[in-house]
């Protein structure tokens, strides 16, 4: 894809977000790697009024190579996720509100669920708080994204990685989708019943071959 034809993705995908409700007073942030480094939206700015030139061009060392505006306050674990994760080629940060209500009982998501496998694993963990934009916050996000594609982070919220801007995208989308149903299931007292390893691994051989966006 061009470089515009990328610009407008980003932009598409973060107004998206906010149109779901996922980014309550402008929370939330995404990126998808450009070049040798990525294309991150700015810090602050309403997404309604963010266009294609208002992103940001940075190296992986957090260099500002393009873009008048100030870039995301969450580019270290942008920055930090790409230089981890060969196979990120887009991250999608949201506060989405039943996925950030679980991260305040720094609980992660168990496997109550197949479509967990969509998150690359068994679950999906809560990374430990750390305050939002510093170093220790990408590095816990770092850690616990090991052999996943998406977090928890702690009083804070989530973040997805995708091969795709679209993959990303579904990825935050359904683990708010899994967060809301667990605290369901936890709001009714109940306890539910966890999918072992086997079956998490024969769903994932599944989605290998499904169709999914990536
Ligand atoms: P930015 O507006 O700086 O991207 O910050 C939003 C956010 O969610 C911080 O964690
Ligand atoms: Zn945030």
């Amino acid at each position: 894809m061009n470089e515009a034809g990328l610009r407008a993705e980003i932009v598409a995908v973060a107004q998206a977000i906010d149109k779901a409700g996922f980014c309550p007073s402008k929370s939330g942030n995404v990126s998808a790697r450009f070049g040798d480094g990525l294309l991150i939206t700015p810090s602050g700015l309403p997404y309604a009024q963010t266009t294609p030139e208002d992103l940001i061009h940075l190296s992986l060392e957090g260099a500002v190579l393009g873009g008048a505006r100030k870039p995301s306050s969450e580019w270290p674990f942008h920055v930090e996720i790409y230089k981890a994760r060969r196979d990120a080629q887009a991250i999608v940060h949201t506060h989405s509100p039943r996925a950030t209500a679980l991260s305040c009982t720094r609980r992660g998501i168990p496997a109550f669920h197949y479509m967990i496998a969509l998150c690359g694993g068994v679950d999906v963990r809560c990374a430990p708080y750390a305050t939002f934009g510093t170093p220790e916050l990408a590095e816990n996000a770092v850690r616990a994204l090991e052999g996943r594609k998406a977090v928890l982070l702690a009083n804070h919220g989530v973040i997805a990685l995708g091969g795709s801007l679209a993959g990303a995208h579904q990825i935050v989308a359904e683990v708010e989708n899994l967060a809301g149903q667990y605290l369901d299931i936890l709001a009714a007292g109940l306890e539910p019943v966890i999918l072992d390893e086997a079956e998490m691994a024969r769903v994932s051989a599944k989605f290998a071959g499904y169709g999914k966006v990536g």
